[in-house]
C-alpha cells in the first residue's frame, strides 16, 4: 500500500505520530511535515482544539472527524477524558446529532438496511468491509432517546452506543457494526424535508415490518454465528418487548432501553440502600410511566427481591406500583392495558393524579421514567419527605429538560433528605451549606461491560440473572467518599476497571448457567476482561 492511502487509512493512520522509519518504510517521506510527535501530545493537541469550541454538535462533528481519520486516537481521547467526552459522542449531544443527522452525514460509518434492500440483506452485509462482527447495535429510528421518530437519521445512535462498547468495555472497533433499520417514518417534517436522507415513506408495520425484521436477523446469525451480540436500541416500546420475546430465544439479543436501564436504576438502589437501610423487600416504589424503561426495571426489582427472599415473583410484584398517562394501573384497567403492563394491575381503586398516588402507597421510592418533565412537583416531593426521612427519588427521563425534576427541586424540596440520581447529568446542588453531588443512572455504566461479559465467555443467550449480577458488581464498585457526597454511582474516570468486574460477574455466571461456549472457563476473570480489552495505543509498523 502506498504511504498516501495509509494516511487516509483511519484504522492505521497515526499522522505525526509515524516515526522516521516508518516513514522511510511506507513512502510516507514528503507527504508529512517533518515534525514527529508522540500519541500523547497529539491527545493534548486535539483536546486544545475540541476544548476551543463552544457549540457542543461542533465539538460532536470534531470528535466524529476524528473518528473517520484516526481511530486510535480518537479511543484515546475518549478513554482518557470519558468524564469530559461521554455527553459529547453520547447524550445529550448525540441527540442533536440525530436530529441533523441529514446535514453532517459524510462517510458511512454504519449499514443503512431499507425496505430496499428486503431479499438482499445477506449481501448487504457483506459489503461491510469487516467479517469479524462481535457486537451489533440496531434501531428503527422510532423512539429515539425521548425525542420520537428520527427514522433513519437515527443512525447516530447506534454509532455512539458502539463508540462506547469500544471505549468504556474495550471491545475491538473493526468488531462494531452499527445498523439502521429504515421502514419509513411518521415525522411529517422530516417527511417533508426535501433533504431528509431515509425513505420517504410512512412506517411499515405488521407483517411487512416483521419480515424485514426475521430477514434481518436470520441473515445476522448466517454471516456472523451465534455468538454475535445484537442489541436492540431505540425501538418504540410497541415493538421492542416483541423483539425481545420473539428472539430471546434464538439469538443473543439484548435490548438496552429494558434491560440496559434496569440493571443500571437496581445497581443504583442497591447501593441506595446501604445508605437508607433495609433490604429490597422492606421498601414500597412507585413509578411515573410504564413503558419499556418503567417497567422493564419494575420486573428486575421483583426478579431481584423473589431471588432474595425466595417469595414468588407474583409476591414480589406486589410492592411495585406504576402509574401511566391514565393514573395508576388497576385491576379495573386490566382489559385495555398492553400486555407488558398487565402484570402491574394491582387490586387497588383507580387513581389519577401521581401525588394521590403517593399518599395512597406510601412509596419509599419514587422513579420517573414517563419522558415528561416537570412532574414530580413540589407537592410530590414534598409527601414523599413527609412519608420517609430519606426519600429515595430517581428522575430518569432524558434529556434535561425532560426530567421529572431537577437535582436542586429534588433537594431543597426534601430539605436534604433525599437520595436523588437522574437520567440527564445535573450539577453539584449546595443546600444548607452541604454539597450533594447527584448521581447519574447513566447506561453506558452497565451495557459496555455487559457486552464484553457475553462475548468474552462466548455466550450464545442473555439470561435476567446475568442483569442482576451485573447490577450487583456496579453497586459494590461505590466506596464509602462517594456515599459521604450523596453519590449512588461511582466516577466515570474509573469506568474500563468497573466494566472488568461487570464482565467478569457477566461471565462467570454464563458460565454456571451452562450458556458460555469458550472453554476451558478462565480462572481469573477480572484479569481476563481486562486482557480481552482493546488498547489505542499506536502499534508500530516494520
Ligand atoms: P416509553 O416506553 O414510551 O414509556 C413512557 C411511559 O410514560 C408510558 O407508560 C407512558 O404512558 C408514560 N407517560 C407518558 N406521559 C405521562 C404522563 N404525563 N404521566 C404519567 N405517565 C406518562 O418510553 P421509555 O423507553 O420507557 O422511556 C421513558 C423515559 O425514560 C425517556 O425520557 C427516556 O429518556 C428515559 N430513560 C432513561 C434512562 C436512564 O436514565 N438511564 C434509560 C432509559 C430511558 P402510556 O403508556 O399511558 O402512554
Ligand atoms: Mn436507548
Amino acid at each position: 500500500a502506498s504511504g498516501y492511502s495509509l494516511l487516509r487509512d483511519p484504522h492505521h493512520n497515526k499522522g505525526l505520530a509515524f516515526t522516521e522509519k516508518e516513514r522511510d518504510a511506507h513512502y510516507l517521506r514528503g507527504l508529512l511535515p517533518p515534525t514527529v510527535i508522540s500519541q500523547d501530545l497529539q491527545v493534548k493537541k486535539m483536546m486544545r482544539s475540541i476544548r476551543q469550541y463552544q457549540v457542543p454538535l461542533q465539538k460532536y462533528m470534531a470528535m466524529m472527524d476524528l473518528q473517520e481519520t484516526n481511530e486510535r486516537l480518537f479511543y484515546k481521547l475518549l478513554i482518557e477524558n470519558v468524564e469530559e467526552l461521554l455527553p459529547v459522542v453520547y447524550t445529550p449531544t448525540v441527540g442533536e446529532a440525530c436530529q441533523k443527522y441529514g446535514s453532517i452525514f459524510r462517510r458511512p460509518q454504519g449499514l443503512f438496511i431499507s425496505l430496499k434492500e428486503k431479499g438482499k440483506i445477506h449481501e448487504v452485509l457483506r459489503n461491510w468491509p469487516q467479517k469479524n462482527i462481535q457486537v451489533i447495535v440496531v434501531t428503527d429510528g422510532e423512539r429515539i432517546l425521548g425525542l420520537g421518530d428520527l427514522g433513519c437519521q437515527g443512525m447516530g445512535i447506534p454509532i455512539g452506543k458502539l463508540s462506547l462498547y469500544t471505549a468504556l468495555g474495550g471491545v475491538r472497533p473493526s468488531a462494531c457494526l452499527p445498523v439502521t433499520i429504515d421502514v419509513g417514518t411518521n415525522n411529517e417534517q422530516l417527511l417533508n424535508d426535501e433533504f431528509y436522507i431515509g425513505l420517504r415513506q410512512r412506517r411499515a408495520t405488521g407483517q411487512e415490518y416483521a419480515e424485514l425484521m426475521q430477514e434481518f436477523m436470520t441473515a445476522v446469525k448466517q454471516n456472523y454465528g451465534e455468538k454475535v451480540l445484537i442489541q436492540f436500541e431505540d425501538f418504540a416500546n410497541h415493538n421492542a418487548f416483541d423483539l425481545l420475546a420473539k428472539y430471546g430465544t434464538t439469538h443473543l439479543v439484548f435490548n438496552d432501553d429494558i434491560q440496559g436501564t434496569a440493571s443500571v436504576v437496581l445497581a443504583g438502589l442497591v447501593a441506595a440502600l446501604k445508605v437508607v437501610g433495609g433490604t429490597l423487600a422492606d421498601h414500597r416504589f412507585l413509578f411515573l410511566g410504564a413503558g419499556e424503561a418503567g417497567t422493564g426495571i419494575a420486573e428486575l426489582i421483583a426478579l431481584e427481591i423473589s431471588k432474595q427472599t425466595n417469595m414468588p415473583l407474583e409476591e414480589a410484584r406486589k410492592k411495585i406500583y406504576l402509574v401511566d398517562s391514565k393514573g395508576l394501573i388497576v385491576q379495573s384497567r386490566v382489559d385495555s392495558l398492553q400486555h407488558f403492563k398487565k402484570p402491574w394491575a394491582h387490586d387497588h381503586e383507580p387513581i389519577k393524579k401521581l401525588v394521590d398516588a403517593v399518599n395512597a402507597i406510601k412509596p419509599t421510592v419514587l422513579i420517573g421514567t414517563s419522558g415528561v418533565g416537570r412532574t414530580f412537583t413540589k407537592d410530590v416531593v414534598e409527601s414523599m419527605a413527609a412519608l420517609n426521612d430519606k426519600p429515595i427519588i430517581f428522575s430518569l427521563s432524558n434529556p434535561t429538560s425532560q426530567s421529572e425534576c431537577t437535582a436542586e427541586e429534588a433537594y431543597t424540596w426534601s430539605k436534604g433528605r433525599a437520595i436523588f440520581a437522574s437520567g440527564s447529568p445535573f450539577d453539584p446542588v449546595e443546600y444548607e451549606g452541604k454539597v450533594f453531588v447527584p448521581g447519574q443512572a447513566n447506561n453506558a455504566y452497565i451495557f459496555p461491560g455487559f457486552g464484553l461479559g457475553l462475548i468474552m465467555s462466548g455466550a450464545i443467550r442473555v439470561h435476567d440473572d446475568m442483569l442482576l449480577v451485573a447490577s450487583e458488581a456496579l453497586a459494590a464498585q461505590v466506596t464509602q467518599e462517594n456515599f459521604d457526597k450523596g453519590l449512588i454511582y461511582p466516577p466515570f474516570k474509573n469506568i474500563r476497571k468497573i466494566s472488568a468486574h461487570i464482565a467478569a460477574n457477566v461471565a462467570a455466571k454464563a458460565y454456571e448457567l451452562g450458556l458460555a461456549t469458550r472453554q476451558p472457563q478462565p480462572k481469573d476473570l477480572v484479569k481476563y476482561a481486562e486482557s480481552c480489552m482493546y488498547s489505542p495505543a499506536y502499534r508500530s509498523y516494520r
